[in-house]
């Protein structure tokens, strides 16, 4: 296990609105994000401390990035039309993330053909 903690747990951030590179950044961080994408939640978590959001073991979500790294989770929906993304996500801290597997998803061809038709 190398789980290594950032510092105290007692001090968190008072605003999330700050754009600012916090001192004691540690580029390694940005190393251990995951890339943006599709998962599943392995295992039930809040996405902050406040715990706003709550996500549920095994829920399908979609893992992206604001402007400053920031991860956003978003909760796809499905509908009449099939699935959709909602434009909004949840913040969540980054150590969260360690709560979502990746998922395979078949990828569109980029070819236009239909093999289908008879
Ligand atoms: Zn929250």
């Amino acid at each position: 296990m190398s789980m290594h903690d950032a510092g105290p747990k007692a001090t968190p951030p008072a605003s999330r609105r700050g754009t600012t590179v916090p001192a004691d950044f540690d580029p390694k961080v940005l190393h251990a994000l995951k890339p943006e994408g599709f998962y599943r939640v392995t295992r039930e978590f809040f996405c902050c401390a406040k715990k706003c959001t709550k996500f549920e073991t095994d829920t399908f979500v979609q893992l992206g990035y604001n402007g400053n790294a920031t991860p956003l989770v978003f909760m796809p929906q499905v509908g009449a039309n099939g699935i959709s993304i909602p434009d909004r996500g949840s913040v969540v801290d980054e150590n969260t993330l360690a709560n979502l597997q990746p998922m395979k998803l078949a990828a569109r061809s980029p070819k236009k053909t239909w093999n289908t038709k008879l």
